[in-house]
């Protein structure tokens, strides 16, 4: 069992190694107010593993920068002195930490969740544009020490727990047997390494972000600490679809976000992963746990517009008189004006809920992305008028160009995208041959004479051989097919597939 001074020990670190002498050092001129470029440089500078990850921090996804920083100082500038003293910092004391060796615990599981919950909770306060994303990080990380220390202390505390525990599992058995949990413990412990006050109350409250001030940066911190853990502990769960729905639903509750926003959070997680795990010497997750996570999340984001579909249409069917009103309000609403194809929010909708469809059925997915060659010049030789007839006209031949379950949106200006879900690249390189020719073939304009325009078109299928991690980069993939066509001199269909096979893509000259 646990001493009964265990809290006394704890706060005098009988039991638990103080930070290094750099990380004092580090805590020192983080507590100076009037805190010095020279300074930071020096006590960095003494440590050239540290001085290499600084510099490779200010140079990476972190901090997407034009030009690379070469030298210390710049890195540190562009990192901030806070912020770089803060990331300092997590190096030091976690490669101290990791020297330790906890018998009752999973080791390794526990760094790999501290360190996605770390990375979570920074996204979640990027997104939240909260600010101090390295003081989120920071306490993200080290919100679970003190479950280190408990195990030292009493070596079969948490050995006694069914494995593989979580956390729900750890801070149940610590209320049981000791009245608290980690969270006040982790509270405690910083505190007397002397960590600034808002990582020691984020870590604090971290089970218990419900109670802390919304409107406050430490309550926000302390919220975004809380969602990070949920987060990295839905990842590693076994059953992680109900869990991610969970943390999406606290997401919203503790820091009003909405689903897309929650999306955006696990987009910018899996980006910024490959650099963690590089900075902290960790592997954090394989690309099909990261490929997966993103699939759940997209998912949940289309069934809940599935939802709202249906909620509109059980309202139809309560009148008549409403089914018309409101069928003709959805129709307006998920068309664009001057064409009639799909506005491009309708469109954004749907090719997620496709998306999804064809990642959780292994179904095929094609688009094909249309763009109208030296449209300028048209709206330039016949007038802006003439031109509207011409994206008029397009629209239509595009519609007849395809079958019925298949969806033509007006992408941007003179730009279309065509959707053809079940299609494999054979036949959507068929169907954007015969827009090819339909297009050409087409008078845009009956008032004139004759009007002829071509187009240029994008190609890009999701198979489940060719995989993409998202809507975007499927509509990534055939943009830069479509850039191809361009280049390869217009009125083409080009596809993403055979251009990377061909080692012909464009994407590292745009
Ligand atoms: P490229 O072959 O490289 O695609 O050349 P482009 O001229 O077609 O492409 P660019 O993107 O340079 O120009 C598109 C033009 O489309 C510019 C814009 O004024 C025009 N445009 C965008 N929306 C509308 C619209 O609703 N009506 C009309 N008439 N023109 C539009
Ligand atoms: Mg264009
Ligand atoms: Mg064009």
């Amino acid at each position: 069992m646990l001493p009964e001074d265990f809290e006394t020990r704890l706060k005098a670190q009988v039991d638990f190694p103080s930070p290094s002498k750099v990380a004092t050092e580090i805590i020192a001129l983080a507590r100076d107010p009037e805190i010095e470029m020279a300074k930071v440089a020096q006590a960095v500078g003494r440590d050239p593993a540290m001085t290499a990850k600084i510099l490779r921090i200010a140079n990476s996804a972190f901090y997407a920068q034009r030009r690379p920083s070469q030298n210390l100082r710049q890195a540190l500038v562009i990192i901030g002195l806070n912020a770089a003293l803060t990331l300092a910092l997590s190096f030091s004391l976690l490669s101290s930490m990791r020297a330790l060796r906890a018998p009752g615990i999973d080791y390794p599981r526990f760094w790999r969740r501290s360190l996605l919950a770390a990375t979570a909770a920074r996204a979640f306060g990027e997104l939240a544009k909260i600010g101090h994303a390295e003081d989120i990080f920071l306490a993200g990380l080290l919100q679970d020490i003190s479950v280190l220390a408990l195990d030292r202390v009493a070596r079969d505390f948490y050995s006694r727990l069914p494995q593989p525990a979580t956390h729900a599992d750890w801070i149940a058995h610590e209320r049981k047997e000791l009245g608290k949990d980690h969270a006040t413990y982790t509270g405690l412990l910083l505190k007397s390494w002397n960590l600034p006050v808002r990582i020691c109350h984020a870590t604090e409250f971290s089970h218990d972000a419900e109670n802390t001030a919304a409107d406050s940066d430490d309550g926000k911190i302390a919220r975004c600490v809380a969602l990070g853990s949920d987060l990295a502990e839905a990842v590693l769960s076994a059953d992680r679809t109900p869990a991610v729905n969970a943390t999406a639903r606290r997401a919203k509750h503790l820091l009003n976000m909405s689903q897309e926003q929650f999306t955006d959070v696990v987009e910018r997680i899996l980006r910024l992963i490959p650099e963690t795990e590089e900075l902290y010497e960790t592997s954090l997750m394989d690309a099909e746990d990261a490929e997966n996570l993103l699939a759940e999340a997209r998912e949940m984001l289309a069934v809940r517009n599935l939802h709202a579909l249906q909620e509109v249409s059980s309202l139809q069917a309560t009148t008549s008189v409403l089914l018309n009103r409101t069928e003709e309000a959805e129709d307006s609403s998920k068309r664009d004006v001057l064409t009639g194809a799909l506005n491009r929010p309708w469109l954004d909708r749907m090719l997620d809920r496709e998306f999804t469809q064809a990642v959780v059925f292994g179904r095929d997915l094609s688009i094909a992305h249309v763009d109208i060659d030296h449209f300028k010049h048209i709206n330039e030789r016949f007038g802006t008028e003439a031109g509207d007839r011409v994206l008029q006209s397009c629209a239509q031949v595009l519609q007849s160009c395809i079958r019925g379950s298949d969806l033509v949106a007006r992408f941007s200006g003179e730009e279309f995208m065509v959707v053809l879900p079940g299609a494999d690249q054979q036949i959507a390189l068929q169907v954007a041959q015969r827009i090819l020719t339909a297009i050409t073939e087409a008078n845009h304009d009956p008032r004139s004479e004759g009007l002829h325009i071509t187009v240029s078109i994008g190609v890009a299928t999701y198979t489940t051989d060719q995989r993409f991690a998202s809507t975007l980069a499927l509509l990534e993939a055939a943009d830069h097919a479509l850039y191809a066509a361009k280049l390869c001199g217009r009125n083409r269909v080009e596809c993403f597939a055979q251009l990377s096979a061909h080692g012909r893509s464009p994407v590292a000259s745009r």
